[in-house]
């Protein structure tokens, strides 16, 4: 089904954003992708997002920031191209040698574990399900002293103006 991926993104900033206000983190929403069209289950996308900004307000202290972007980069001519959703935060960081097992199920890096931090390990695998069952891709980066940013692409149906 086709699914407005700038409402996904909207409405699940709305959600998130007394979290972080009440947390002292910087929000910031930057949403580019009016009109563009993905095509699967707009229930899912919402609750891959969802994980992905319970991570960022769980692992960002007071005082820092979250952004989430959605962009639809150029592409080519007849091409509906993808748009790509962009999570970033200045927190806790993943430690370089974990940052690859972080997508596996009931992984925790250690400075999660240590920082005293809840939860099962289950969210960024179901993240990468949702993603992947919407024929996407999934990234992500971190740096110990600078923060994490995870970046899902997802095909789109229709093409929508170019934004970045
Ligand atoms: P759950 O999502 O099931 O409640 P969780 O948040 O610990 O538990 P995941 O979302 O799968 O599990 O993340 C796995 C691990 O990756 C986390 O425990 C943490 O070590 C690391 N991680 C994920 N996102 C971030 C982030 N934004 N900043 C720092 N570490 C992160
Ligand atoms: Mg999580």
């Amino acid at each position: 089904r086709p699914v407005p991926i700038a409402d996904v993104v909207n409405a699940v900033a709305d959600e998130f954003r007394p979290r972080f206000e009440s947390q002292e983190v910087t929000f910031t929403v930057d949403c580019r992708a009016d009109e563009a069209e993905v095509g699967g289950d707009a229930e899912l996308l919402a609750h891959a997002l969802r994980n992905l900004l319970d991570n960022a307000a769980k692992f960002t202290a007071k005082s820092g920031t979250a952004t989430l972007r959605c962009t639809i980069p150029p592409r080519k001519v007849g091409d509906a191209g993808t748009s790509v959703l962009t999570v970033s935060d200045t927190g806790i960081g993943i430690p370089p040698e974990e940052v690859d097992r972080v997508f596996g199920e009931f992984y925790r890096a250690s400075n999660a574990v240590r920082a005293a931090v809840e939860g099962p390990g289950l969210g960024l695998s179901l993240v990468k399900e949702i993603i992947e069952a919407h024929t996407g891709r999934i990234k992500i980066t971190s740096d110990l002293s600078r923060g994490t940013q995870v970046t899902a692409e997802l095909p789109l149906l229709k093409a929508a103006p170019m934004t970045a």
